[in-house]
């Protein structure tokens, strides 16, 4: 892979060890890339939320979104990479303009197509629900819980009853329902700082209560800790709980979680085309494999035995039965 020095950007956080890469090697752990077979395509900080947890710190008030350039840069990137996965996400996509083209060139590049829908802004948009049911893309979408004062109290007054009514759109389109091949997953992430369930558990808790009493149905449910960037970073600073937060992250390491980890597999670029081992990481600054590199200087993905670029932030992923 070329290297390029990409347009400057502010690094938000102060250098600090890297206490996660430690606790790898005292574990006798290596963490490097395996065959890369999902690319992540971060469109925009743009959203019309302003989630307490949000680990780009994204709102209203975020220009920061994809030109049509790099849209055409990361095509390109995806013809050659023969990804098997391409997951789009944000900000809000559903509020980038050309978004609808964009996803038409990508579907025909990979098996998968995923899209990270904002419920409350994919509301306005009943064209882009038509249009994943002729593309066959992959929902998933962030519903934190299962009442609506947590819900809420994470996102916005109303979130709650918004997210369930497009729920409902597209279910009726087809999405989650038995049979119509159209996936739909909800992300679930705790409240605070506590640590999110035992996923299994909580996907039969959300199958039952949603289908009960809201007439609800979908595919599969993530669990999700918050990871400590951005604003909920922030959040953890101001009302001192940055310390005891990573140190609860970190004490729930799981060895075991580390084989399985999203970064081994992804490559992710951001809305200005640089590249990065993962979300987090684009949200961190920490560039792909600690080298800064454009989209449009590459010509393949990262090869297996690749480094990774790795922080506190990590612990995150390999909290008690981790995240991937
Ligand atoms: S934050 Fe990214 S680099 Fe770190 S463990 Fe998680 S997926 Fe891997």
């Amino acid at each position: 892979m070329t290297e390029i020095a990409g347009p400057s950007r502010p690094t938000p956080y102060r250098q600090i060890p890297d206490s996660f890469a430690g606790t790898l090697a005292r574990n006798g752990l290596e963490l490097r890339r395996a065959e890369t077979t999902t690319l992540q395509v971060n469109v925009g900080f743009l959203c019309d939320q302003s989630c307490r947890h949000c680990h780009v710190s994204a709102g209203p008030g975020r220009t920061e979104v994809m030109s049509r350039g790099t849209m055409d840069a990361v095509e390109s990137f995806a013809r050659q990479g023969a990804f098997a996965v391409i997951d789009v996400t944000g900000g809000a996509p559903e509020l980038v303009p050309g978004i609808e083209g964009f996803l038409e060139r990508l579907a025909p590049l990979a098996p998968r197509l995923l899209f990270r829908a904002n419920l409350t802004a994919l509301a306005a948009r009943p064209d882009l629900v038509d249009l994943f049911v002729r593309l066959r893309v992959v929902v998933i979408a962030s519903f934190p819980a299962l009442d609506a004062d947590p819900a809420d109290a994470q996102r916005a007054p109303g979130v709650f009853e918004a997210s369930l009514a497009t729920l409902r759109v597209l279910n009726a389109a087809g999405y989650g329902r038995v049979g119509s091949g159209l996936e739909l997953d909800l992300v679930a992430n705790p409240s605070g700082t506590l640590l999110p369930p035992d996923q299994s558990a909580e996907e039969e808790r959300f199958h039952r209560e949603l289908a009960a009493v809201h007439g609800i149905t979908f595919n599969r449910l993530y669990t999700l800790a918050n990871v400590p960037l951005g604003r909920f970073r922030s959040w953890l600073a101001s009302s001192g709980h940055l310390e005891d937060y990573l140190q609860q992250l970190a004490g729930s390491f799981n060895p075991c979680a580390v084989d399985g980890l999203m970064c081994r597999n992804l490559v992710s670029v951001a809305w200005d085309g640089m590249l990065y081992d993962c979300d987090f990481n684009l949200a961190r600054g920490l560039p792909l494999g600690g080298v800064r590199r454009h989209v449009s200087a590459v010509s393949s993905a990262p090869p297996p035995g690749a480094p990774i670029a790795t922080g506190d932030h990590c612990f995150a992923c390999t909290a008690g039965s981790g995240f991937t």
